[in-house]
């Protein structure tokens, strides 16, 4: 059976796999992200394949980063959360490994996972949203990942939700990622914490200090049925199933999963994301919807996705 080798590449840390044809990993690793150094990441890289490849026979790698990767799928154009600009991975990678490399985006990646192996492996269409730090995802029409003529299609964080509204980090106002990431959840439980006279056990697990809570506090707190964090997961996915609404409009998949981070709270995030994407779907009356499933592989997904496409 052909094995191929999955990478993730993340800004911390650098995942790894050797994985059969069904997603089935035969060994796994992980390495410090060397993020500052474009060059210290790819011999991180290169160290790590090495490490998993051992006596395997290995036929290519795939490589999910996030950012932008052009549509050869050989270069990153621009990472946010890496050192790298323009750079020549799929070929540096080559030269290193004697081995196919195809670099993917990692919200792409990650929707390749599900599609083939995860949570849409029934779908021929697919639309995958990722809610961790920021909003990403994926699309996969008529079984093939859509790229976009320059590479970057499906950057569905940015889709504007309120036109002024919140400043994204991509230099826009009122993207859906400032709305429905893990990032908007921890803003606004901070500063629903702060007012005068609340009462939430998200004080008490951050002693007391507003600006020491994080998103697994709020997800811990939700499912616990403290009313603020349930209220704010509720306005979360809310904002996300509207979003999902407008480009179900557009896409028509038969399927979307909801991964990430913060998808991990499970029916707390999924029961007002169904509620919001059916209230806001256009023609809701007269068509038939889309499924919202919650994504399978968890943070796997990108690397089981990576090492699928490489051997395709
Ligand atoms: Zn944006």
């Amino acid at each position: 059976m052909a094995l191929s080798i999955g990478i993730d590449v993340g800004g911390t840390k650098i995942a790894g796999g050797v994985f059969d044809e069904g997603g089935n990993a035969l060994r796994e690793g992980r390495v410090e992200s060397p993020a500052e150094d474009s060059e210290a990441i790819e011999k991180a890289i290169v160290g790590l394949i090495e490490q998993l490849r051992g006596d395997h026979e290995v036929t290519a790698v795939g490589v999910s980063a996030a950012g932008f990767v052009d549509a050869e799928r050989s270069s990153i154009m621009f990472a946010p959360n890496l050192a790298w600009r323009d750079v020549p991975l799929r070929a540096d990678l080559e030269e290193r490994l004697g081995l196919p490399v195809v670099v993917e985006n990692d919200g792409n990646a990650a929707a390749w996972g599900e599609f083939v192996v995860g949570a849409a492996e029934d779908a021929d269409d697919l639309l995958m949203v990722t809610v961790g730090t920021g909003v990403g995802g994926g699309i996969v029409l008529d079984g093939q990942l859509v790229r976009g003529t320059f590479g970057i299609a499906a950057e569905i964080g940015h889709l504007r939700m309120v036109p002024g509204g919140h400043l994204c980090g991509c230099g826009l106002r009122g993207c859906l990622e400032q709305y429905a990431s893990g990032t908007a959840l921890v803003r606004d439980a901070r500063a629903a914490a702060s007012r005068d006279g609340v009462d939430t056990v998200l004080l008490d697990k951050a002693d007391g200090d507003p600006k020491a809570i994080t998103g697994p506090m709020v997800t811990e707190a939700a499912q616990a049925g403290d009313p603020l964090a349930m209220d704010l997961f509720a306005e979360l996915g809310r904002w996300l199933g509207e979003g999902i609404a407008s480009l179900v409009a557009v896409l028509d998949p038969g399927v979307v999963v909801i991964g990430g981070g913060v998808g991990a709270a499970g029916d707390i995030l999924l029961d007002p994301v169904r509620t919001a994407f059916a209230e806001n779907l256009t023609g809701r009356e007269n068509r038939p919807t889309a499924e919202i499933r919650l994504a399978t592989l968890g943070n796997r997904a990108g690397m089981i996705g990576a090492a699928n496409l490489a051997r395709v």
